[in-house]
Parts: structure tokens; sequence; C-alpha cells
């Protein structure tokens, strides 16, 4: 698909299965069952939708999924099975990780950001590209809560900062062509979200802000969210943007919707056209 100036893919760096009482939070299990099917421990299987963005002089990949550096409690815990995931999705979309040029991480939870280091040699997964988040995720991810640090796994991310390879943005930053940088924190603090910009169909990346398709309505906030009533104000915010622009939204964890436009309903959205794959 082409956005902008960029020729887009998405590519799924692997698969885990997360609880459906943290994915669905406030919303009650007699409402979501009708719409879910979670295996015996709870848990719904989940993709890591990464982007690639390819112009005439940059290969981008945004968010790396789960890598291959998962420690054996996590694995058991969110049903990892494979580690070279990522690999596999690259070089299927014809890519190798020496092409990347850029790799943007929305934010630093181990399912985002695990394929920055390759964990087997303990390197940058690509070694030719600079990578970038945000400052303030970066200081949070450091030092988080009782609450969120199970899902922080510094060695995904502080040995490039040490190797000087990763950029930290500050609020407003606009380091990229074609792409418009957003800066949220009702997920967690930092987190970027993307408008790939096209006058016709932008595209957007808002991570965990939509993790599944079935996170569109607005009170749809999962337990994962630190800061829910921001979470709702910055749905309500991309999604009136992505309405208005005629956008598509993608999910990165959705297994069958890959991406979305959305239309507004009463006081509330919901998914319009759906795509399996982009
Ligand atoms: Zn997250």
């Amino acid at each position: 698909m082409k956005t902008g100036i960029f020729e887009v893919k998405t590519i799924n760096a692997g698969f885990l299965a997360m609880d459906c009482g943290g994915i669905f939070g406030v919303v009650p299990r007699a409402i979501w069952q009708k719409k879910v099917n979670p295996d015996e421990h709870n848990r719904l299987k989940m993709a890591t939708h990464c982007l690639l963005l390819i112009s005439e002089n940059r290969k981008i990949l945004v968010d790396t999924g789960v890598g291959n550096g998962v420690g054996e409690k996590l694995r058991i815990i969110f049903n990892i099975e494979d580690d070279t995931s990522l690999e596999r999705a690259l070089a299927e979309a014809m890519i190798s990780p020496e092409d990347i040029t850029d790799v943007i991480v929305t934010h630093l939870h181990f399912d985002h950001a695990g394929g920055l280091i390759n964990h087997r040699s303990q390197l940058p997964f690509f070694p030719n590209a600079q990578y970038y988040t945000s400052e303030e995720q970066f200081q949070w991810a450091n030092n988080p809560t009782l609450i969120d640090r199970a899902s922080f796994t510094k060695r995904n991310f502080l040995p490039l900062y040490e190797k000087g390879k990763l950029q930290l943005l500050k609020a407003g930053e606009q380091p990229l062509d074609g792409i418009r940088f957003y800066y949220s924190r009702g997920h967690t603090p930092g987190l970027l979200t993307l408008e790939i910009e096209d006058q016709q169909q932008p595209l957007f990346y808002c991570a965990d802000l939509f993790p599944t398709a079935f996170h569109i309505p607005l009170h749809y906030i999962s337990a994962y969210d630190l800061y829910p009533v921001d979470l709702l104000r910055e749905k309500a915010f991309f999604l009136k943007k992505i309405w208005e622009k005629g956008g598509l939204l993608i999910f990165p964890h959705d297994t069958n919707i890959v991406a979305a436009s959305v239309e507004k309903i009463n006081n509330d959205y919901q998914i319009n056209k759906t795509f399996n794959r982009i």
C-alpha cells in the first residue's frame, strides 16, 4: 500500500497470549465473551504487527515484537513459543536486518521492544539503524512502578542507549519526513503514536492505544493502561482525527483485523472498512 512518500507493509513479529481480564479491563466478561474465545487460562492469542515504511532512501521499522530474549517466566505466562518470528517476518517481506535505516519503538514494553537487540549475539538487531523512542518513555522504563515493572526488560533497550544508538525524542520533536509523531501518556508516559502522512488516506499507528479492533469504543480501556482518563481523551482525539481525515488505524495485536477505517456513531466510534493485511 502506498501512503504518502512510503510503500507501507505490516509484518507480524510473532504471537503471544494475554489475559482477557488485562486486555478488557473494566469491561465485564459477560460482554466480551460474546466476541472472543479465550484459551483454558483465559488468554487471548495476539499478534505483534509492526510497520515497515519504505521510501526512496529509507527503510523504517516501527516496533519489533517480543524478539528472541524473552525469559522463561514471561514465555510461560504469555505462551510465547517462537523466538525466530521477527527474522522470518522480515525475510518474508524480503528485508534483511542490515537494510533497516531507522527503528522507531513506540514504547518500551517487552512486546514492542523485544527485537531491538538480538539477544543471541547481544548486538543491535538492526546494525545500521538509528533507533528512536521518547525521552519520557525511556526515563519511565528505567524507573517503572510496581504495577508496570513486569512490562519492561531493560536489556532490550539499555545496551542501545549505552552504544549511543537510541535517540531520545522530546515532546513535539519531528525527526523523520513524512511521519508525524504524537506524544501520549494514557497507556504509558511518552508513548509515541505515528501518522503516516497522506492527502487521501493517512495511516495511524497508535500502538497500544488501540491494541485490537475490539478497543475502538472509547471506554474499552485495558487494565495495562496506567492513566485511563488520559487514555480516554487520547482515544477520542485520534478517533476524531482518523474519522475526519478518512484515515486508517492499525491494530498491533489483533490476529484478524490488521487495519480499519472508523466512523462516528452517536458519541462514540466503530470500525467501518476492515483489512486483514496491508
Ligand atoms: Zn504496551
